[in-house]
């Protein structure tokens, strides 16, 4: 994405042009970026070459799918409809993981007769379950374990999910029991031990820690792990100059894991992947003053894209067409929407913008569209894979007598 003649252009497509064509509120994402990003991730970790599931939760667009497909990704599930979508993208069930602290007797049926890769258990209750269904069935089913190693991911404490407080995952204690419970279920093989500390996770150092958890952990159990599903949070930069995980230093601590213990190593990694994929094309309905700001009303909203609302998180926003003038108010950008909360983020010196102006939020490939809903009835926005000059509609925008 860049600004050609002060027209912002992703890939050879101008924003400007893709709003007069297909309207807003519009999600459109880069090919270009998202083979870029699946090339690096697995050129960061070639040297052990990983299991890479895609955490379809992150982006549940199945033409996306398809493409992250084609690149040899499998998938990694927290739900039925996930899994059903992952296979409906052409995804190898034994390159599909099922994560999730609530799967129901029903999911569980359905990913054993799928003979899906794993399913990655978090709790007592739910070995004991896979345990019945599996012995009804008269098979053996690979699981894994999900341990929550207690360490903490330095990330926003809504998308920390390693800590002993977090409903993720069994303590030690329980996971040392649960290795001898499937040690002599029949109907159980234990394949692999799981965790996943949280999202957007920027310092490696907290990966290291958690390596160094798993390590003594299998010691104990004295049990051969044929997996270690390392589970996904590799963070991304929402704002110009922010930190950068150190992809470089996370290989090293897991080549020295691997030097003791020889499993295949697996990643469920969602927002690296598509995160900085996404953009989300915006008009500016009013602009409303106020003392000391003015509202900039957009028609999208926190439907449409619910992480400001939900996390705090902010979006980098861009205007579509560069003009040299600057607004001396700050400006807030809200949303239509009958809540407070429907805000993405309040900013100084933005260029004076006027109604009908076209802007773009980014990094909203990760997260976007996957949380979006219809509240206030509105329809959910068109998506687009835009790829060199061509334009792909890959979700029609709903309309309202959809929703009737
Ligand atoms: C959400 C989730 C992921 C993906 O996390 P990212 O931060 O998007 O990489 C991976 N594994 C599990 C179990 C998850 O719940």
């Amino acid at each position: 994405m860049k600004y050609i003649k002060k027209k912002l252009t992703i890939e050879n497509v101008k924003i400007h042009d893709i709003a007069k064509k297909f309207n807003t509120p519009t999600y459109c994402y880069s090919y270009s970026q998202l083979k870029k990003n699946i090339n690096n991730f697995k050129k960061n970790f070639k040297t052990f070459s990983p299991l890479i599931c895609f955490a379809i939760k992150s982006n549940t667009n199945l033409n996306l799918i398809r493409e992250i497909k084609k690149f040899g990704l499998g998938a990694d599930v927290v739900s039925m409809g996930e899994l059903m979508m992952a296979l409906k993208a052409g995804i190898n069930p034994k390159k599909i993981v099922f994560s999730g602290v609530g799967k129901t007797s029903n999911e569980i049926n359905y990913a054993i007769d799928k003979k899906i890769l794993l399913i990655n258990a978090e709790s007592k209750s739910e070995i004991r379950e896979i345990d019945r269904i599996a012995k009804i069935k008269k098979r053996k089913i690979q699981i894994g374990i999900r341990l929550n190693p207690n360490t903490d991911a330095k990330t926003l404490s809504q998308i920390s999910t390693g800590k002993k407080e977090n409903k993720f995952g069994v303590n030690e204690k329980t996971f040392l029991q649960l290795v001898n419970y499937c040690k002599k279920s029949k109907n159980i093989n234990l394949e692999c031990l799981s965790v996943h500390i949280g999202s957007q996770i920027l310092d490696y150092k907290p990966y290291e820690k958690m390596l160094h958890t798993i390590d003594k952990i299998i010691v104990k159990t004295n049990h051969k792990f044929k997996f270690i599903d390392l589970g996904g949070g590799m963070g991304i930069s929402y704002e110009d100059n922010s930190k950068k995980l150190n992809y470089s230093k996370y290989n090293i601590a897991i080549k020295k894991f691997l030097k003791k213990n020889s499993s295949k190593i697996i990643f469920e990694p969602g927002r690296s992947i598509v995160g900085n994929v996404g953009y989300l094309i915006s008009k500016v309905i009013y602009i409303k003053e106020n003392d000391k700001k003015d509202f900039v009303i957009l028609d999208a909203a926190m439907n449409d894209l619910m992480r400001p609302a939900l996390y705090g998180a902010i979006h980098k926003i861009l205007p579509s067409i560069k003009r040299n003038q600057i607004s001396k108010k700050i400006y807030e950008f809200v949303g239509p929407i009958c809540e407070s909360t429907d805000k993405f983020t309040s900013l100084k010196k933005f260029q004076k913008l006027k109604e009908n102006d076209i802007i773009i939020m980014c990094d909203v490939g990760a997260y976007g569209m996957s949380l979006s809903s219809n509240y206030n009835l509105r329809p959910k926005p068109a998506e687009l894979l835009i790829e060199g000059s061509k334009i792909k509609v890959i979700k029609k925008r709903q309309k309202h007598t959809d929703l009737m």
